[in-house]
C-alpha cells in the first residue's frame, strides 16, 4: 500500500518562495494498492493528481471527502476523469444520505460558482453517505467516524490484511480538555487511530497561536503528538499546515516539539512524498 501526498496545506492554497519545500496545495492524498486508487479529500492537490500518470490506466475511482470545508473540495471540479464516459467515480462524504451529499456538492459544482454542472459530467458518478460501520473495496477496508471539527467531519482508517493508517486532517482533538489528554475512550478520534501504523493528523497551529483560535477546529503540534502517543501510533505525519507558516517555521516547530514523542516517530507531511506500508 502506497500513500502519496498531493496537498498538505490547510485552509487556502499558498504558493510562494516560503512554501516550496512542504507545498502549497490543499488536502489531497492518494492510496495505491493492488491496482486500486483511493483518493482522500479533493483540495487543490487533486489537480496535479488528476494530471499524473497514476490515473491514466484506472477506470474506477473512490474519492473520500472528510468534510465540506472548501479547502477539501475546491479541486473536485478539476478531476479530469469526471469528463471521461468510461470512468466511474464513487464519491463518499459525511451526510445523512447520498441524496443530501449530491445536493451539497451541487451547490459548489454549478453556476455561478462553477461553470460546469455535475449532471454534465460524463463519468458514471455514484454518491455514498458516510459513516457506515465499514466499507470495503476489493482489497482494503475503510472505517469512517465523526471527529471534533466544525460541521460534520469524518476521519478515515484504511487497512489491508496486516497494516493500517489513519487520516484525520481537520481535528481539534483537545477542545474542552484543558489537561489534554485525559481518558482515551473520551478522546475524539481515539477508536479510529488506536494502534495504527501511520497517522496523518491536523497540526495547524503553534502552541502560542491556539488560545486565540480555540474552537476553530484545529490542533497544535504538541496536541497532535500527545494524541499519537495516546493512540500508540508508530509514525505521525503533521498535516494541514497553516497558510501563514513558512517552510522554516514548520521545521522550527518540529524541532521544538519532536522530543515530546517517546514512542512515535514524527515527521512533517510534504507534498510529493510517498509512504509505503509496512513502514
Ligand atoms: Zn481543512
Ligand atoms: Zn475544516
Amino acid at each position: 500500500m502506497r500513500l502519496r501526498f498531493w496537498g498538505t496545506r490547510g485552509s487556502l492554497p499558498t504558493f510562494n518562495s516560503d512554501t516550496q519545500v512542504y507545498g502549497g496545495n490543499t488536502s489531497c492524498l492518494s492510496v495505491e494498492n493492488e491496482g486500486e486508487l483511493i483518493i482522500l479529500d479533493a483540495g487543490s492537490g487533486i489537480k496535479p493528481l488528476a494530471d499524473s500518470e497514476l490515473v491514466k490506466s484506472i477506470r474506477e475511482f473512490h474519492i473520500l471527502i472528510t468534510h465540506m470545508h472548501f479547502d477539501h473540495i475546491q479541486g473536485l471540479g478539476f478531476f479530469t476523469p469526471f469528463f471521461n464516459s468510461e470512468c466511474r467515480v464513487n464519491i463518499y462524504g459525511p451526510a445523512s444520505n447520498s441524496e443530501e451529499l449530491f445536493k451539497i456538492l451541487t451547490k459548489y459544482l454549478s453556476p455561478p460558482l462553477f461553470p460546469v454542472r455535475i449532471r454534465d459530467f460524463k463519468a458514471d458518478l455514484q454518491f455514498h453517505a458516510l459513516p457506515r460501520r465499514s466499507l470495503r473495496t476489493s482489497h482494503l477496508s475503510i472505517n469512517a467516524s465523526f471527529v471534533c471539527h466544525p460541521g460534520p467531519t469524518l476521519g478515515f482508517r484504511i487497512s489491508d490484511d496486516t497494516h493500517s493508517f489513519c487520516y484525520i486532517p481537520d481535528h481539534e482533538v483537545a477542545l474542552g480538555v484543558p489537561a489534554f489528554p485525559k481518558s482515551a475512550e473520551w478522546t475524539s478520534g481515539y477508536e479510529l487511530a488506536a494502534g495504527c501504523d501511520v497517522l496523518i493528523h491536523d497540526a495547524q497551529y503553534d502552541t502560542e497561536q491556539y488560545p486565540a483560535k480555540t474552537g476553530w477546529g484545529h490542533s497544535t503540534y504538541d496536541q497532535a503528538i500527545k494524541f499519537a502517543e495516546l493512540c500508540k501510533v508508530r509514525q505521525l505525519y503533521l498535516f494541514h499546515h497553516d497558510p501563514m507558516h513558512s517552510d522554516l517555521k514548520l521545521e522550527e516547530m518540529l524541532a521544538r516539539h519532536k522530543d515530546e514523542a517517546r514512542n512515535t516517530t514524527v515527521s512533517l507531511a510534504r507534498e510529493g512524498d510517498c509512504i509505503d506500508l509496512p513502514v
